[in-house]
């Protein structure tokens, strides 16, 4: 069966290359579409084509308001495809739909959406107060910076690339995009809906290919002035220190190890459904997954219990199922190294409660699952406490007082999000306050939301995306003295002139 191919996008041009990449279905191995593999000479035209945009200037001359409106329309587009565009994504990342639909596709569009009228009221040019001593007033203006490149990873494509493309976009930056080689299809689609919209060429381009290569050579490029990126902990490191070189500003999105706290008045009719969602959404592969739940000694089998009954209710399987809860993880190596990870638990003396392994059947046989997984007598020592697993396992560790809690919670590198459950508000808003993260979750989880900004403490990152001040990460700020006075009284060169 034919499927369809997807070239990159260069200077308003579709272009192809001489290799290319198989997306196949995580879930059965089935080929979904093919994407044409970009390299460095890619990387460089594309860089050149923003480069040269940026200089030629329709975009950052077009007035805010305009650029506002088509990232808007390009909202509406996206939105008037959602159910299509979260089946693509679904596909090619194993998401179930449920959550491609809701999250991936839904929440972006309400982000863009978001950005878009942050940046209608965006005060690109202001009068700031009168300077004094000398007769000089002040404007504060917000430039674009140039040459952005966002590159990002496969589990949440959609919305991490509007963190970085909306704003860039809406400030009257150029943008090259290198989205994941495993996923690129949605970042694609959103380049065939910018160009309908009427992008001016070279303003958005998009080039698919390997991280080390393709990557790499574009967060170094000379000509590149920022680096927007989401993804590992180790390669966001690599691109800071690749940064320094010609000292270009980073925004980075790490990866997280977040500590849910129960209190101990927590309802477990809605904390035990929190915990699990908080860690198995997106497969178990979210950056701000709640992945440490920290329980009361006092009432741990009762949780135990709780647990491992409700990760035995949940459907494991074909993602594009609305009965499905769990789908697969993005390749085999992951699935494998998730089975590790489960392993090197146990023999650090953890025990594995629920799930633990691949599950076993025919419709399994071609896709990177694993079950639902529940560790218990977890320390804070322990690898699967300290490090990113990135699939379905939810590690269980006990405290004695909430002062014990906090010190687990915040005991790692990372504090991307964190969360309390407890019925007490000011008991879980003292802890959520004193808790190194990011982002808390009271009673909930992922509760994530466009005028509130995304990131982390740490080593899970380096600034914010979405929320308030988003256009201020993608601009520059200058600061003018204009002396209108005609005069000579109290100028500042009478300092040194006399
Ligand atoms: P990854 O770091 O391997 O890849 C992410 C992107 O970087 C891909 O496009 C990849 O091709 C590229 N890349 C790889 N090596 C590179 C290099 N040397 N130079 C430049 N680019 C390079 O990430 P992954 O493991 O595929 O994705 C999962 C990770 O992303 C997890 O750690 C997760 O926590 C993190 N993540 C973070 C957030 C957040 O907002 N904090 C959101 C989603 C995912």
């Amino acid at each position: 069966m034919s499927v369809p191919h997807y070239p990159l996008h260069i200077n308003g041009e579709w272009v192809d290359t001489d290799d290319k990449y198989e997306i196949r279905s995580p879930a059965t191995g089935e080929l979904v579409a093919t994407v044409a593999k970009g390299g460095v000479a890619e990387v460089d035209a594309a860089v050149a084509a923003a480069k040269a945009a940026h200089a030629e200037g329709t975009w950052r001359n077009t007035p805010p308001a305009e650029r506002a409106a088509l990232i808007n329309d390009v909202a509406l587009r996206l939105g008037g495809r959602l159910e299509e565009l979260a089946a693509l994504q679904t596909r090619e990342n194993g998401v179930t739909i449920r959550v491609t639909g809701a999250l991936h596709i839904g929440l972006s569009v309400a982000q863009m959406q978001y950005l878009a009228a942050q940046a209608a009221e965006y005060e690109f040019e202001k009068s700031g107060p009168a300077i004094g001593p000398v007769p000089a007033e002040g404007i504060l203006r917000r430039e674009p910076l140039g040459v952005v490149a966002a590159i990002v990873p496969w589990n949440i494509p959609l919305l991490v690339i509007v963190w970085k493309v909306a704003p860039a976009l809406a400030a009257g930056n150029t943008v090259v995009l290198k989205p994941d080689e495993h996923a690129p299809l949605i970042a694609l689609e959103l380049m065939k809906e910018f160009e309908a919209a009427g992008l001016p060429k070279g303003v958005l381009n998009v080039v698919v290919g390997d991280g080390e290569d393709a990557g790499a050579h574009l967060s170094a490029h000379p000509d590149v002035r920022k680096v927007a990126f989401t993804g590992s902990t180790a390669v966001g490191k690599s691109i800071l220190a690749a940064s320094a070189d010609t000292v270009k500003q980073v925004t980075l999105e790490l990866g997280g190890k977040g500590p849910n706290i129960l209190l101990e008045d927590a309802d477990l009719d809605v904390a035990i459904d929190g915990a699990i969602y908080a860690c198995m959404a997106n497969n178990g592969q979210a950056c701000e997954a709640g992945t440490r739940l920290l329980v009361p000694s006092s009432r741990r089998d009762e949780i135990v219990d709780r647990l491992v009954a409700r990760v035995g209710t949940m459907t494991v399987g074909d993602p594009m199922s609305l009965a499905t809860d769990i789908g697969p993880l993005i390749t085999a190596e992951q699935r494998d190294r998730v089975l590790e990870h489960i392993a090197i638990a146990e023999a650090q003396g953890a025990k594995v409660a629920a799930g633990g392994a691949a599950p076993e059947g025919a419709e399994f046989a071609n896709g990177n699952f694993v079950q639902p997984t529940v560790v218990v007598d977890v320390t804070n020592d322990m690898r699967i406490a300290r490090e990113e697993v990135f699939g379905p396992v939810l590690a269980v560790l006990t405290y004695d007082t909430v002062e014990e809690a906090v010190a687990i919670a915040n005991d790692t590198e990372y504090g991307l999000s964190a969360g309390v459950w407890g019925t007490d508000e000011e008991k879980v808003l003292d802890v959520a306050r004193q808790l190194e993260a990011g982002m808390v979750f009271v009673n909930d989880w992922h509760v994530l939301h466009p005028a509130y900004p995304f990131g982390g403490y740490k080593q899970s990152g380096l600034g914010r995306e979405g929320g308030p001040d988003a256009l201020d990460e993608y601009t520059e700020q200058k600061y003018i003295s204009v002396d209108r006075s005609g005069g000579v009284e109290n100028k500042a060169y009478a300092l040194v002139l006399g």
